[in-house]
């Protein structure tokens, strides 16, 4: 499935991704928040291309431990602690790899799923990133089980993300910023588990 090399470009590209979506991510934070999701993941994310040319050698714990350590020192919300937790977790179930599967990878994201659940104290359906991550995570062990290849898994992982992001119109918060505004969040898609559906999806195009 990739390589360190491969693992760093996809990194690269998820920044490029943030970036392009940044005012997106950041109007969609707007009626439930306030106004910074974009914002938050493209500082961080220009703090992570800035560590990643050095790193091509390295394994993937070293390289997604360092992404994780950036993020959460750099992006002020809270996002940046829990996708900072996400990638470092991702980092320990990959360390001393420099070569992953799929397999490797949904071990991975098991982990990336745990750390935010921990880190956030949430589950789903509290309209949150976990609301995409969590099924995305499902729809890709149950392709993977079917025995798809890698790519099927990973279109499989951002069909559900996607559908999982839209879901969150119909919740409403009980975590994070979004929770202050109750119900009057009914209807807005959590900035949150859009991200994370860009993210998916670039690894999706990268593969
Ligand atoms: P802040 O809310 O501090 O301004 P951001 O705007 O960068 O931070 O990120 C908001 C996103 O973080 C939300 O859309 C949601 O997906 C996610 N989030 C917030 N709190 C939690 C939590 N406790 N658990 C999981 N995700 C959370
Ligand atoms: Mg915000």
């Amino acid at each position: 499935m990739a390589d360190s090399k491969k693992v760093i470009s996809v990194l690269q590209k998820i920044g490029e991704k943030i970036e392009e979506q940044k005012e997106y991510l950041t109007e969609l934070d707007q009626p439930i928040g306030d106004s910074d999701h974009g914002i938050n993941l493209a500082r961080g994310f220009q703090e992570v291309d800035k560590k990643l040319p050095v790193l091509n050698d390295q394994d993937m714990g070293t390289i997604l431990k360092t992404v994780g350590m950036t993020l959460v020192s750099t992006v002020g919300g809270a996002s940046g602690p829990l996708y900072g937790s996400a990638f470092m977790k991702m980092g320990m179930a990959l360390a001393g790899k420099t070569e992953i599967g799929t397999d490797d990878f949904l071990n991975s994201m098991d982990a990336a799923v745990e750390a935010v659940k921990q880190r956030g104290k949430s589950a789903v359906e509290e309209a949150t990133m976990l609301d995409a991550m969590v099924p995305a995570l499902a729809a890709m062990k149950k392709a993977a089980a079917e025995g798809m290849d890698g790519k099927a898994v990973l279109q499989a992982g951002c069909q559900a993300a996607w559908a999982g992001a839209e879901h969150t119109k119909e919740l409403v918060a009980t975590k994070g910023r979004a929770s202050y505004v109750g119900e009057r969040g009914l209807g807005h898609q959590d900035p949150g588990a859009t991200s994370f559906s860009f993210m998916l999806d670039v690894v999706k195009e990268c593969l």
